[in-house]
Protein backbone atom coordinates (compact mmCIF):
# COMPACT_ATOMS: atom_id res chain seq x y z
CA UNK A 1 0.00 0.00 0.00
CA UNK A 2 1.03 3.56 -0.58
CA UNK A 3 -0.35 6.47 1.07
CA UNK A 4 0.88 10.03 0.60
CA UNK A 5 -1.00 12.97 2.72
CA UNK A 6 -0.59 16.63 1.90
CA UNK A 7 3.04 15.73 0.31
CA UNK A 8 5.35 18.63 -0.70
CA UNK A 9 8.88 18.76 -2.08
CA UNK A 10 10.97 22.13 -2.18
CA UNK A 11 14.34 21.25 -3.62
CA UNK A 12 16.97 23.26 -2.23
CA UNK A 13 17.02 25.35 -5.89
CA UNK A 14 13.96 26.64 -4.97
CA UNK A 15 12.23 24.18 -7.66
CA UNK A 16 8.60 22.79 -6.18
CA UNK A 17 8.84 19.52 -7.35
CA UNK A 18 5.46 18.17 -5.98
CA UNK A 19 3.23 20.58 -3.99
CA UNK A 20 0.43 19.05 -1.30
CA UNK A 21 0.33 15.65 -3.23
CA UNK A 22 -2.47 13.34 -1.34
CA UNK A 23 -3.11 9.68 -3.04
CA UNK A 24 -3.36 6.62 -1.76
CA UNK A 25 -2.76 2.76 -3.99
CA UNK A 26 -4.18 0.52 -1.78
CA UNK A 27 -2.67 -3.35 -1.92
CA UNK A 28 -3.67 -5.22 -5.14
CA UNK A 29 -4.29 -2.30 -7.25
CA UNK A 30 -2.71 -1.55 -10.56
CA UNK A 31 -2.33 2.25 -11.19
CA UNK A 32 -0.58 4.08 -13.69
CA UNK A 33 1.17 7.30 -13.53
CA UNK A 34 1.12 9.70 -16.18
CA UNK A 35 2.80 12.59 -16.72
CA UNK A 36 5.04 15.12 -19.03
CA UNK A 37 8.90 15.05 -18.44
CA UNK A 38 9.34 17.61 -15.83
CA UNK A 39 6.19 16.36 -13.97
CA UNK A 40 7.18 15.11 -10.73
CA UNK A 41 7.45 11.51 -11.35
CA UNK A 42 10.84 10.65 -10.36
CA UNK A 43 10.46 12.86 -7.62
CA UNK A 44 7.44 10.69 -6.41
CA UNK A 45 9.60 7.71 -6.86
CA UNK A 46 12.36 8.83 -4.90
CA UNK A 47 10.20 9.65 -1.96
CA UNK A 48 8.59 6.11 -2.24
CA UNK A 49 11.97 4.83 -1.86
CA UNK A 50 13.32 7.19 0.78
CA UNK A 51 15.59 8.12 -1.19
CA UNK A 52 15.18 12.11 -0.58
CA UNK A 53 12.92 13.23 2.50
CA UNK A 54 9.16 15.58 1.61
CA UNK A 55 9.59 18.93 2.51
CA UNK A 56 6.23 18.47 4.35
CA UNK A 57 3.42 15.56 4.40
CA UNK A 58 3.39 12.35 5.53
CA UNK A 59 3.87 8.75 3.43
CA UNK A 60 3.59 4.94 4.43
CA UNK A 61 4.66 2.46 1.78
CA UNK A 62 3.83 -1.26 2.73
CA UNK A 63 3.31 -0.55 6.61
CA UNK A 64 6.67 1.74 6.59
CA UNK A 65 5.95 4.93 8.20
CA UNK A 66 8.91 7.16 5.72
CA UNK A 67 8.75 9.91 8.60
CA UNK A 68 10.08 7.42 11.62
CA UNK A 69 12.05 4.98 9.11
CA UNK A 70 15.74 5.42 9.52
CA UNK A 71 17.70 5.97 6.90
CA UNK A 72 19.83 3.36 7.87
CA UNK A 73 16.98 1.22 7.70
CA UNK A 74 15.66 1.89 4.31
CA UNK A 75 16.81 -1.32 3.39
CA UNK A 76 14.05 -2.97 4.76
CA UNK A 77 11.49 -0.67 3.04
CA UNK A 78 13.22 -1.59 -0.42
CA UNK A 79 13.35 -5.03 -0.01
CA UNK A 80 9.33 -4.96 -0.33
CA UNK A 81 9.49 -3.51 -3.76
CA UNK A 82 10.40 -4.42 -7.30
CA UNK A 83 11.63 -1.91 -9.45
CA UNK A 84 11.99 -2.03 -13.39
CA UNK A 85 13.33 0.47 -15.18
CA UNK A 86 13.85 2.09 -18.28
CA UNK A 87 16.85 1.22 -19.48
CA UNK A 88 16.69 -2.69 -17.85
CA UNK A 89 19.89 -2.34 -15.92
CA UNK A 90 20.68 -5.90 -15.94
CA UNK A 91 24.28 -6.81 -15.64
CA UNK A 92 25.89 -7.59 -19.16
CA UNK A 93 28.27 -9.85 -17.66
CA UNK A 94 26.22 -11.95 -16.04
CA UNK A 95 23.65 -14.58 -18.16
CA UNK A 96 19.73 -13.87 -17.37
CA UNK A 97 19.75 -16.91 -14.73
CA UNK A 98 22.61 -15.05 -12.61
CA UNK A 99 20.62 -11.28 -13.03
CA UNK A 100 17.96 -12.48 -11.40
CA UNK A 101 19.48 -15.05 -8.65
CA UNK A 102 22.04 -12.01 -8.22
CA UNK A 103 19.01 -10.41 -6.29
CA UNK A 104 18.46 -13.40 -3.74
CA UNK A 105 22.18 -13.84 -3.59
CA UNK A 106 23.26 -10.71 -2.31
CA UNK A 107 20.41 -10.98 1.05
CA UNK A 108 21.74 -14.55 1.42
CA UNK A 109 18.80 -16.45 0.64
CA UNK A 110 18.62 -19.88 1.61
CA UNK A 111 20.32 -21.44 -1.74
CA UNK A 112 17.72 -23.90 -1.83
CA UNK A 113 15.45 -21.69 -2.42
CA UNK A 114 17.41 -19.75 -5.07
CA UNK A 115 17.90 -22.96 -6.90
CA UNK A 116 13.80 -23.18 -7.25
CA UNK A 117 12.39 -19.52 -7.21
CA UNK A 118 14.73 -18.19 -9.96
CA UNK A 119 13.75 -21.01 -12.66
CA UNK A 120 9.98 -20.45 -11.41
CA UNK A 121 10.24 -16.46 -11.97
CA UNK A 122 12.08 -17.07 -15.43
CA UNK A 123 9.57 -19.19 -16.50
CA UNK A 124 6.74 -16.81 -15.05
CA UNK A 125 7.73 -14.13 -17.80
CA UNK A 126 8.45 -16.40 -20.72
CA UNK A 127 12.27 -17.00 -20.58
CA UNK A 128 12.20 -20.23 -19.83
CA UNK A 129 14.77 -21.31 -22.85
CA UNK A 130 16.93 -18.26 -22.33
CA UNK A 131 17.82 -18.36 -19.00
CA UNK A 132 21.58 -19.13 -20.37
CA UNK A 133 21.91 -16.25 -22.88
CA UNK A 134 23.60 -12.82 -21.74
CA UNK A 135 21.80 -9.62 -22.06
CA UNK A 136 23.51 -8.58 -25.27
CA UNK A 137 22.16 -11.91 -26.60
CA UNK A 138 18.31 -10.67 -26.07
CA UNK A 139 15.89 -8.25 -27.72
CA UNK A 140 14.73 -4.97 -25.53
CA UNK A 141 11.46 -6.80 -24.31
CA UNK A 142 13.27 -9.84 -23.36
CA UNK A 143 15.58 -7.84 -21.33
CA UNK A 144 12.63 -5.69 -19.53
CA UNK A 145 11.42 -9.67 -19.61
CA UNK A 146 14.32 -10.00 -17.41
CA UNK A 147 14.14 -7.04 -15.39
CA UNK A 148 10.32 -7.95 -14.05
CA UNK A 149 12.02 -11.06 -13.18
CA UNK A 150 14.09 -9.44 -11.69
CA UNK A 151 11.84 -7.24 -9.78
CA UNK A 152 9.84 -10.33 -8.76
CA UNK A 153 11.84 -12.31 -7.46
CA UNK A 154 12.07 -11.43 -3.79
CA UNK A 155 8.12 -11.76 -3.75
CA UNK A 156 7.46 -7.93 -3.45
CA UNK A 157 4.52 -6.41 -2.23
CA UNK A 158 4.92 -3.43 -4.76
CA UNK A 159 6.16 -3.13 -8.41
CA UNK A 160 7.13 0.03 -9.20
CA UNK A 161 7.83 0.40 -13.20
CA UNK A 162 9.90 3.61 -14.13
CA UNK A 163 8.75 3.84 -17.67
CA UNK A 164 9.16 0.19 -18.27
CA UNK A 165 8.40 0.43 -22.30
CA UNK A 166 10.40 3.86 -22.74
CA UNK A 167 12.70 1.83 -25.06
CA UNK A 168 10.41 -0.65 -26.78
CA UNK A 169 8.31 -0.98 -29.82
CA UNK A 170 4.63 -0.47 -29.42
CA UNK A 171 4.31 -4.65 -29.47
CA UNK A 172 6.21 -5.02 -27.32
CA UNK A 173 5.15 -2.48 -24.85
CA UNK A 174 1.77 -3.81 -25.02
CA UNK A 175 3.32 -7.49 -24.05
CA UNK A 176 5.35 -6.23 -20.98
CA UNK A 177 2.09 -4.30 -19.75
CA UNK A 178 0.26 -7.35 -19.94
CA UNK A 179 3.10 -9.14 -17.68
CA UNK A 180 2.55 -6.55 -15.63
CA UNK A 181 -1.07 -6.89 -15.52
CA UNK A 182 -0.44 -10.71 -14.56
CA UNK A 183 1.49 -10.13 -11.59
CA UNK A 184 -1.01 -7.68 -10.63
CA UNK A 185 -3.61 -10.32 -10.55
CA UNK A 186 -1.39 -12.53 -8.92
CA UNK A 187 -1.89 -10.19 -6.11
CA UNK A 188 1.22 -7.62 -6.43
CA UNK A 189 0.56 -3.67 -6.22
CA UNK A 190 1.82 -2.07 -9.61
CA UNK A 191 2.50 1.30 -9.82
CA UNK A 192 3.53 2.10 -13.14
CA UNK A 193 5.02 5.67 -14.16
CA UNK A 194 4.58 6.71 -18.36
CA UNK A 195 4.04 9.69 -20.23
CA UNK A 196 2.71 7.10 -22.90
CA UNK A 197 -1.10 8.52 -22.79
CA UNK A 198 -1.96 5.79 -25.76
CA UNK A 199 -0.69 2.63 -23.66
CA UNK A 200 -2.72 4.10 -20.78
CA UNK A 201 -5.54 4.53 -22.79
CA UNK A 202 -5.74 0.81 -24.38
CA UNK A 203 -5.09 -0.91 -20.97
CA UNK A 204 -7.30 2.01 -18.77
CA UNK A 205 -7.84 1.56 -15.38
CA UNK A 206 -6.66 3.57 -12.53
CA UNK A 207 -4.87 6.54 -13.75
CA UNK A 208 -3.17 9.11 -11.98
CA UNK A 209 -1.78 12.27 -13.98
CA UNK A 210 0.92 14.46 -12.19
CA UNK A 211 0.91 18.03 -13.72
CA UNK A 212 3.78 20.63 -12.34
CA UNK A 213 3.97 19.00 -9.15
CA UNK A 214 0.12 18.54 -8.53
CA UNK A 215 -2.18 15.76 -9.19
CA UNK A 216 -4.86 16.65 -12.02
CA UNK A 217 -6.78 13.35 -11.94
CA UNK A 218 -7.29 10.39 -10.04
CA UNK A 219 -9.77 8.40 -11.45
CA UNK A 220 -10.69 5.25 -13.54
CA UNK A 221 -10.62 5.77 -17.22
CA UNK A 222 -11.62 2.93 -20.05
P1 LIG B 1 9.71 13.87 -13.98
O1 LIG B 1 10.24 12.61 -13.43
O2 LIG B 1 8.21 13.87 -14.10
O3 LIG B 1 10.36 14.24 -15.28
P2 LIG B 1 11.10 15.17 -11.78
O4 LIG B 1 10.51 14.65 -10.54
O5 LIG B 1 12.42 14.63 -12.22
O6 LIG B 1 10.03 15.07 -12.98
O7 LIG B 1 11.29 16.75 -11.65
C1 LIG B 1 10.29 17.63 -11.15
C2 LIG B 1 10.89 19.04 -11.06
O8 LIG B 1 11.90 19.05 -10.08
C3 LIG B 1 11.53 19.50 -12.36
O9 LIG B 1 11.31 20.90 -12.47
C4 LIG B 1 13.00 19.21 -12.13
O10 LIG B 1 13.81 20.10 -12.86
C5 LIG B 1 13.14 19.43 -10.63
N1 LIG B 1 14.18 18.59 -10.01
C6 LIG B 1 14.27 17.25 -10.05
N2 LIG B 1 15.30 16.79 -9.33
C7 LIG B 1 15.89 17.88 -8.79
C8 LIG B 1 17.03 18.08 -7.93
N3 LIG B 1 17.74 17.06 -7.45
N4 LIG B 1 17.34 19.34 -7.60
C9 LIG B 1 16.63 20.37 -8.07
N5 LIG B 1 15.54 20.27 -8.87
C10 LIG B 1 15.18 19.04 -9.24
Amino acid sequence: MVELKNVSVTYSNGVDALHDVSLRINDGEFAFVVGESGAGKSTLIKLLLKEITPTSGRITVNGFNLEKLKKNKAHKLRRTIGFVFQDFKLINTMNVYDNVAFVLRSIDAPVKYIRNRVPYVISLVGLKDKAKCYPNELSGGEQQRVALARALVNDPQLIIADEPTGNLDPKTSLEIVELLKGINECGTTVMMVTHEHELVRHFGGRTITIKEGRITFDDYIG
